[in-house]
């Protein structure tokens, strides 16, 4: 038997012999090629390193390609995204610092949930971004947020002075903090859409006459408050957040207050996380954990009707744990049927609004083939429920629009569990 010369094969290259027959049986490599001769060539690692060198980029280094956080990303659903396709483009160069994928991240959670690697895109994106945001390489809807909120306190670009004005002719009162110069039990965080979007506004108003029937001693902040701040950092905006969390830093810590209930699960999250650490610890509960312990006392008696589907805010639920609070109080409405939709409690679908997508739907739309809030409105049209319950300020106006934009006008109302309440409690509702 003739053997072949041993070849000289280096470490990352397999060497395909010309000419070779072992046993009288010609095995060159042309015959036993199944398919084209694989080229494998050394990946330029600089534009993942750029990534991994940042203080909160490590772990996008240590994806192994499984794969499992593609099938539930929320924005590969509507388009091709994921942590493992970012890894292979950052594998080929792609300079993520600058790719509009850097954007589309809404911080979830969902991959996090999944990957057994612990790549963590609530650490990678901000990190990423914080660098886009110094370069002033950020999209220019987003920009004027920043802009709108260093200058005014919220994202909506309002005078903080109108902070107030939703109460204005309510039936019930609202006592700022600060006028009642005493400790209160209850200091409502109540934040800027709730303040200032007219569905928003409906939605305090609801708040505010449930909280009063149920005799709670409560006040707001008023023109004191400013945006949380959280979806400002997850965006990469990090100077900003550091302004805003201070600056409410100090104003809470005037007051005295036994707990601090907040509408919107970012605000939450902000409190429970990122505040401690710069001075600020507070007893943090969502409205629905408040209103769920307070269900034997709140009469619900007025037939509500209907079937409601319920969105489970990424914030409150994959973020911080709390799925069942808002169900109990769905769960409690006379006469209504409730219906899931498939994607619920840990594998929650993302309206969309978080990580600063709260501010980037036209872009999103050059970049997907529809917004996540109009996926997830689909889904609840799906269902044949005939309500969408929301516990999140950014989703009231992110699904109605997305239910007038899918054609779904008249199939499906979203209201806030604060208004549905308000109904089964035999309560105005404007
Ligand atoms: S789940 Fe984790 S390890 Fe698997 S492909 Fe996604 S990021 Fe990579
Ligand atoms: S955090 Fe959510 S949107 Fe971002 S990559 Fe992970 S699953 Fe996709």
């Amino acid at each position: 038997m003739t053997r072949p010369p041993s070849p000289k094969v280096e470490p990352e290259r397999v060497i395909e012999l010309e000419h070779a027959v072992v046993e009288g049986m010609d095995i060159s490599g042309h015959w036993n090629r199944m398919f084209e001769q694989r080229v494998i060539f050394d990946y330029d690692v600089a534009a993942l390193e750029r990534v991994t060198e940042l203080d909160g980029g490590e772990s996008m280094g240590w994806c192994y390609q499984c794969a499992q956080c593609i099938a539930v990303c929320p924005v590969d659903h509507v388009g091709s995204y994921g942590p493992r396709k970012l890894y292979r483009k950052l594998q080929i160069g792609i300079d993520l610092f600058t790719d509009p994928d850097l954007w589309l991240c809404t911080t979830c959670a969902n991959c996090l949930r999944v990957c057994p690697k612990e790549v963590n895109m609530l650490e990678v994106m901000p990190a990423v971004r914080k660098e886009a945001v110094l370069e002033g390489d950020v999209p220019a809807e987003l920009q004027d947020v920043f802009e709108k909120t260093a200058r005014y306190g919220n994202p909506l670009g309002k005078n903080p002075k109108r902070r107030v004005a939703w109460t204005k002719g309510l039936d019930v009162e609202v006592p700022l903090i600060a006028d009642l110069g005493r400790k209160v039990d209850v200091l409502w965080w109540v934040s800027d859409y709730p303040a200032y979007h007219p569905r928003g506004i409906e939605a305090s108003r609801a708040l505010a006459r449930v909280l009063t029937r149920l005799g709670v001693d409560f006040a707001i902040l008023g023109a004191e408050e400013r945006h949380d701040g959280d979806s400002m950092l997850r965006a990469g905006e990090s100077g900003l957040f550091e302004m805003l969390a201070d600056h409410n830093i100090e104003v809470l810590n005037r007051y005295e207050f036994d707990v601090l209930m907040t509408t919107d699960p970012h605000a939450y999250n902000a409190f429970l996380h990122e505040y401690p650490e710069r001075g600020g610890s507070y007893e943090v509960v969502h409205y629905t954990q408040f209103l769920a312990e307070r269900l034997a006392d709140m009469g619900l008696s007025e037939e509500v009707g209907g079937t409601i589907t319920f969105h489970d805010p990424c914030y409150l639920g994959r973020h911080n744990g709390e799925y069942d609070a808002p169900r109990e109080l769905i769960g409690a409405l006379p006469g209504a049927d409730f219906v899931e939709m498939w994607r619920n409690r840990q594998n929650g679908y993302c309206c969309g609004g978080g990580g600063g997508g709260m501010w980037l739907d036209g872009f999103a739309a050059e970049h997907q083939t529809m917004r996540l809030s109009e996926k997830r409105v689909l889904e609840a049209v799906e269902t044949g429920a005939d309500t969408l319950c929301v516990v999140c300020p950014y989703e009231v106006s992110r699904f109605e629009d997305a239910v007038k934009s899918t054609n779904n006008d008249g199939n499906l109302q979203v209201l806030d569990i604060a208004e549905l309440l308000a109904k089964a409690m035999g309560l105005p509702t404007d």
